[in-house]
């Protein structure tokens, strides 16, 4: 199929309509941020940005109000995870610990923020709510890939201490 170039008028082969109706939606946004009607930047961080409602965040480890690791190691939140952006390594809690009623913790524990789609779905399947996508924590940025590969050091300090109902450590 032949699509027929359509005949321009000598107006519209100089392009200035189309100059002229840019230049007026440029215009308008000058006019609307001039007068305050319309912000669109923000003083970034002490500006934060209103979030839309639902919005998840990212996900990362958090401990309980004892500073101590929820994460049993089971391997839940790697299974689930549909682009495969979770990598755990278990390690065994030795018997003489005080803490030796769970058998695993995680011995490393990587979260690939270039593959994560943010979907939840690991905080939907933890047994143990240790991992959460926390929704202040957007801002994730790195220079290289291997700065997005959050290990379990960093998963912690993003997450911090949420206290929850969940305590595995306590005896019932
Ligand atoms: S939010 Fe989804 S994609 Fe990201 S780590 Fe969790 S399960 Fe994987
Ligand atoms: S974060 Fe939760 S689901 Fe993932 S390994 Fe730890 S306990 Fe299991």
């Amino acid at each position: 199929m032949i699509v027929p170039r359509p005949k321009l008028s000598w107006l519209e082969r100089s392009y200035l309509p189309g100059v002229v109706q840019g230049l007026a939606v440029t215009w308008k946004h000058f006019k609307d941020s001039v007068t305050g009607k319309t912000k669109e930047t923000l003083e970034y961080p002490e500006e934060k940005p209103q979030l839309p409602p639902g919005y998840r965040g990212a996900p990362v480890l958090v401990k309980d109000e004892e500073g101590r690791e929820k994460c049993v190691a089971c391997q839940l939140c790697e299974f689930i995870c549909p682009p495969r952006a979770i990598r755990i390594e278990p390690g065994e809690i030795p018997e003489e610990s005080p803490y030796a009623k769970v058998e695993k913790a995680p011995k490393e524990f990587w979260i690939d923020m270039t593959r994560c789609i943010f979907c939840g779905l690991c905080e939907e399947v933890c047994p143990e709510e240790a991992i959460f996508l926390r929704e202040d924590c957007y801002s994730i940025t790195g220079r290289t890939r291997e700065e997005m590969i959050h290990n379990k050091e960093k998963l912690y300090e993003l997450g911090g201490i949420l206290p929850r109902p969940i305590k595995k450590w306590k005896n019932k």
